[in-house]
């Protein structure tokens, strides 16, 4: 047993015990020939504009192939890179990951949607976090404005005051923003008149079944949001979307886009393209079949 346990296992063990320091200890010491042999890897779940049922932008997720382990999802190593800030770094990798194939779709010709990246709280102490990500937008020849940062909702709350800055820096350099798991935590309505955010994304606790959506009250809150995000001028997405009822839902409520298994898992960027540019450049409307790998 080398302590990194199977997914499984892992839920098992306390936070504090010997069980768990073993396998943070295990991919901390992992964690840096893993970047240097490239066992990171970008998936992309894509989103779905709900008006037409078609690839309008994707989400980057990093995924880590363990060549012991197999794949491990990032549940598991995050929190961890999180903790020691190694996390800057791995975003970054991600980040460049996104650009370098955004360079080459628009290179063949292709009409590139926007993609989003997973901005981790650790970036934030740093007044210049953003510089290294317009390098790498400078390196690629990428415009800011096919890039978009994912925040969650719990930092913004956390940085009440100090974060709508970053979010005004972000839009001066070209990129867009948008609030993570909004609905996860004790979010207020209050944060979308404070922070000028792009886009929401309704988080997936909403859509759980037998959860807050399957009764009246869950609606309410849900048509609530999506019609004073319309009036803020902010984009909605629903995560975790799972059922082509829910599909059906959303598109009624006036939700602009849906992420989730239903229509596409993530999957790696070879299989994005032949999903979001197929050869003859028309996309088939999603059918509800669940394409992807996870
Ligand atoms: P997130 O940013 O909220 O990403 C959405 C998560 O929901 C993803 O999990 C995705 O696979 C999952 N998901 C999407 N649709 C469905 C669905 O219909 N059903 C279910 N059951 N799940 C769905 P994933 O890829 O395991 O990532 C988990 C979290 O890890 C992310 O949540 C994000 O907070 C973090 N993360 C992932 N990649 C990165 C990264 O590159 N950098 C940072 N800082 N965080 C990352
Ligand atoms: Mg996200
Ligand atoms: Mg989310
Ligand atoms: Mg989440």
């Amino acid at each position: 047993e080398n302590g990194l346990g199977s997914r499984a296992g892992v839920a098992f063990y306390d936070d504090s015990s010997r069980a768990s320091l073993l396998m943070e200890k295990n991919i901390e010491n992992k964690m840096e020939m893993a970047l240097k042999n490239r066992d990171f890897f970008v998936y992309l779940q894509p989103k779905y504009e709900l008006a037409n049922r078609t690839i309008a932008g994707a989400e980057a997720l990093v995924r880590w192939r363990d060549p012991e382990q197999g794949m491990l999802l990032p549940d598991l190593f995050i929190p961890v890179f999180e903790r020691n800030g190694f996390i800057v770094r791995l975003d970054l990798y991600v980040f460049e990951e996104v650009c370098r194939s955004i360079r080459r779709w628009l290179n063949e010709g292709k009409k590139v949607t926007p993609i989003s990246v997973n901005l981790s709280r650790a970036h934030l102490p740093d007044p210049d976090f953003l510089e290294p990500y317009r390098k790498i937008c400078d390196k690629y020849e990428v415009s800011p404005s096919l890039l978009e940062f994912e925040l969650t909702e719990s930092i913004m709350f956390e940085n009440f005051k100090s974060l709508a800055p970053v979010i005004e820096n972000m839009h001066q350099a070209g990129f867009t923003c948008s609030m993570d798991d909004f609905g996860s935590g004790y979010s207020s309505l209050n944060i979308l008149k404070e922070m000028p955010v792009d886009a929401i994304k309704l988080d997936r606790d909403f859509f759980l079944p037998g959860s807050k959506t399957d009764i009246t009250r869950g609606k309410s809150v849900i048509e609530t949001v999506i019609e004073l995000a319309k009036k803020l001028h902010i984009k909605t997405v629903a995560e975790g979307i799972e059922t082509l009822e829910q599909v059906d839902y959303l598109k009624a409520a006036g939700c602009d886009m849906i992420q989730g298994f239903v229509f596409a898992k993530p999957m790696p960027i070879p299989e994005f393209e032949k999903l979001a540019y197929p050869i003859g450049g028309k996309q088939k409307e999603a059918a509800g079949d669940g394409y992807g790998a996870c």
